[in-house]
């Protein structure tokens, strides 16, 4: 986790495409629409996603933010399609390139999964298998989705560690997972996720069990891919810092819903969610520095799945809440263009 940062959006390194987010005239590479995610419980089924909506455009990085149990990681496993039982999707639409994911048979979705959409996890110790050499599993991976030789696919391999930065693929194709540092693991799980040649990459949380110069290069290398490779990035983290410094658009999410949504310069400078101003509250600022112990956390937490409060979900812990949030949903309310909150205080369409 980084441990100083300025919360000022970095120059993006590459050129976004014409418009994203709600208004874009371009087809969206990604569009999730009203998606209920549940798992079972007292009473039911209780929603951990709810209502989900948000769309991506090719060759976007797009940070999607939030707390753990925000539903964060749940909404990237219900993109690949890997939701853990005994968890189900109750309703709601995945289109992808506008073919309808949710309808796909398991045999036509293993073609997304590692395919067109890759995954990073946050903990490559885990996502690796320690028993098989860093090459056993990467040509694997090759060869479950392109047709390639054992020769080939080894040669790909190593192509693709050498991509990502990794020094002497070759032999480094040899070793086992615990024989790479932390940093090269990660970068050997994103060797692995590029695989099948995706054309959107899933990074949840790549860089949380990083060190902070580490971290730093892990998020290089996610931008670097982006631009030469034209990957479209969705970058998973609870760290607003490292959507600061990586991302042109964020997608702050809570409770299992988006609420608010903007290009990251738009949403640094004026935060229009009191969700968002508390996760920038609660991050150091360069430019204007605070005594130890003087940043702020948001009270309380994210609520479980069937704790949730009536009403606006981030109500009990908003300093900003009135009369109608206790007892009503707000809606998302369009601010600008590619900008809305989900918030009482902008009905109206007030802006930010
Ligand atoms: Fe706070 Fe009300 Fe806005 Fe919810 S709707 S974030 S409680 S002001």
């Amino acid at each position: 986790m980084l441990s100083l940062v300025n919360p000022t959006p970095a120059e993006p390194t590459v050129e976004p495409p014409a418009s994203h987010g709600p208004g874009m005239t371009e087809a969206p590479l990604l569009a999730v629409e009203d998606l209920t995610l549940a798992f079972p419980g007292a009473g039911g089924w209780q929603p951990v996603l709810r209502g989900l909506s948000f769309e991506i455009s090719a060759g976007e990085l797009v940070g999607l933010v939030g707390e753990s149990g925000s539903g964060k990681s749940l909404t990237a496993l219900a993109i690949m399609g890997l939701v853990p039982a005994p968890g189900r999707i109750l309703g709601g639409s995945l289109r992808y390139r506008g073919e309808e994911l949710l309808e796909l048979p398991e045999a036509r979705r293993r073609k997304y999964r590692g395919g067109r959409v890759g995954i990073v996890f946050q903990e490559p110790m885990t996502a690796l298998n320690p028993v098989l050499t860093i090459g056993t599993q990467i040509v694997e991976a090759v060869r479950q989705h392109r047709r390639l030789s054992k020769t080939e696919a080894r040669r790909e391999a190593a192509r693709l560690l050498d991509l990502v930065a990794i020094p002497d693929p070759e032999e480094r194709l040899k070793d086992y997972p615990h024989q790479l540092s932390g940093g090269q693991r990660q970068r050997a799980m994103i060797a692995m996720a590029l695989a099948g040649e995706p054309e959107l990459l899933l990074a949840d949380e790549p860089t949380t069990a990083l060190d902070v110069t580490i971290q730093a290069q892990i998020l290089e290398l996610l931008q670097r891919l982006q631009r030469e490779l034209g990957l479209t990035v969705i970058l998973i983290t609870h760290d607003l810092a490292v959507v600061a410094e990586t991302c042109r658009r964020v997608l702050v999410m809570y409770a299992g819903e988006v609420v608010e949504e903007a290009p990251a310069a738009a949403l640094f400078d004026a935060p229009a969610h009191p969700y968002t101003r508390g996760l920038l509250g609660a991050l150091p600022h360069l430019g204007r520095p605070r005594a130890r112990g003087q940043l702020t956390a948001i009270p309380g937490q994210v609520p479980e799945p069937g704790q949730r409060p009536t009403g606006c979900a981030f109500h009990p812990r908003c300093a900003e809440a009135f009369e109608p949030c206790p007892d009503r949903e707000p809606a998302a309310y369009d601010l600008a263009p590619g900008r809305r909150a989900r918030c009482f205080l902008h009905q109206g369409g007030d802006s930010p």
